[in-house]
């Protein structure tokens, strides 16, 4: 459906935990929500029941996330549900990859069609340093398992910040020269304390390709998808860059977020936030245009340019 501002609305952000097994610096370093009540995350019955009135709203395309959504045992059981209501078209996972190794085949089985994977360096050091401890090799197992299974386009997400992985832009597009990859430069935000107090540690995407002549720009296909892509001569996958602080996508914006404590996030960056959870009990229609109305009233743009402090750490919102 069409929200307020004529957006076409399709695409939901399922986040199914708080929970990480990283404490990547930008995001949650101190681990705080490790800790998670999970008594307070919706069940697989609820994820389905509130998908399902969405999908009556317009959404076709759904992707997993947290947290980390594969910290969650009953993942599958919910990939599975999702992927078995008629209207949603498709399904991927954000994830950090670690435990990829040992769950990619069964995500698959359950439904799970593409996967993107944040990877912020290709040296093992400094990539357990940004994610608090994090196992590069187990990353790279994860990445090559689901290229194996046809999770394809496999999309690494690198978040770029100054001084710390800068270095390794060019390596990184690399990854893309043999393989059906997706490199995805992603700007810093000002979600959670680090983005907040190092804006001067944000590379500018615009920067990147400026420096980078041979990177020749692809016709957008997908409207919706926040990024915007560049290929290469030669190379089988592309290089994607994701500009929330340099460049405002919202008029394009086609998403929703659900919170794994059942509070639905129309926009990234603006605070507000509409309980869902206490209103599973409502008569099937009126729980139907509760959506409607939520979905309607997204607002129009995020506040990142403004004195912006989010409520939630990403982890919290579901990146
Ligand atoms: N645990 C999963 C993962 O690591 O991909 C999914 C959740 S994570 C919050 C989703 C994405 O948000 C990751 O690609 C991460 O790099 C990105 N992210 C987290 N905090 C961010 C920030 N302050 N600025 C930009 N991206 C951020």
């Amino acid at each position: 459906m069409l929200d307020q501002y004529g957006r076409k609305i399709e695409y939901l952000r399922i986040s199914v935990t708080q929970s990480c097994n990283l404490k990547c610096i930008y995001c949650d370093p101190e681990g705080e929500n490790c800790s998670e009540n999970w008594e307070n995350n919706l069940s697989p019955e609820e994820i389905e029941k509130i998908t399902r009135a969405m999908v009556k709203a317009g959404i076709k395309k759904v992707r997993i996330t947290g947290g980390e959504p594969l910290v969650r045992r009953d993942v599958c059981d919910i990939i599975s549900r999702i992927s078995k209501i008629e209207g949603i078209e498709d399904i991927s996972m954000t994830t950090n990859g670690v435990n990829l190794y040992r769950m990619a085949k069964e995500l698959k089985e359950a439904g799970l069609q593409r996967l993107n994977i944040s990877l912020d360096s290709l040296k093992e050091e400094k990539f357990r340093y940004i994610t608090g401890g994090g196992d590069f090799k187990r990353t790279m197992e994860g990445i090559d398992l689901a290229l194996k299974l046809g999770m394809t386009p496999v999309k690494i997400n690198t978040v770029l910040i100054k001084g710390i992985n800068d270095d390794e832009i060019d390596d990184i597009i690399s990854l893309a020269k043999d393989k059906p990859i997706e490199v995805r430069f992603i700007e810093l935000m000002p979600i959670g304390s680090y983005g907040e107090k190092n804006a001067d540690k944000i590379i500018r995407n615009d920067d990147v390709i400026k420096a980078r002549p041979h990177l020749k720009y692809l016709t957008r296909t997908d409207k919706g998808s926040p990024a915007i892509y560049y290929g290469i001569d030669c190379y089988k996958g592309k290089i994607g860059f994701i500009s929330p602080m340099t460049h405002q996508f919202c008029g394009d914006c086609n998403r929703i977020r659900l919170t794994s404590d059942g509070k639905i996030r129309p926009c990234l960056g603006n605070n507000g936030e509409i309980d869902i959870k206490g209103m599973l009990d409502l008569e099937p229609e009126k729980f139907d245009e509760y959506i409607r109305k939520i979905i309607f009233e997204k607002p129009r743009g995020h506040n990142f340019g403004e004195e912006y402090s989010s409520s939630r750490k990403m982890n919290m919102i579901g990146g």
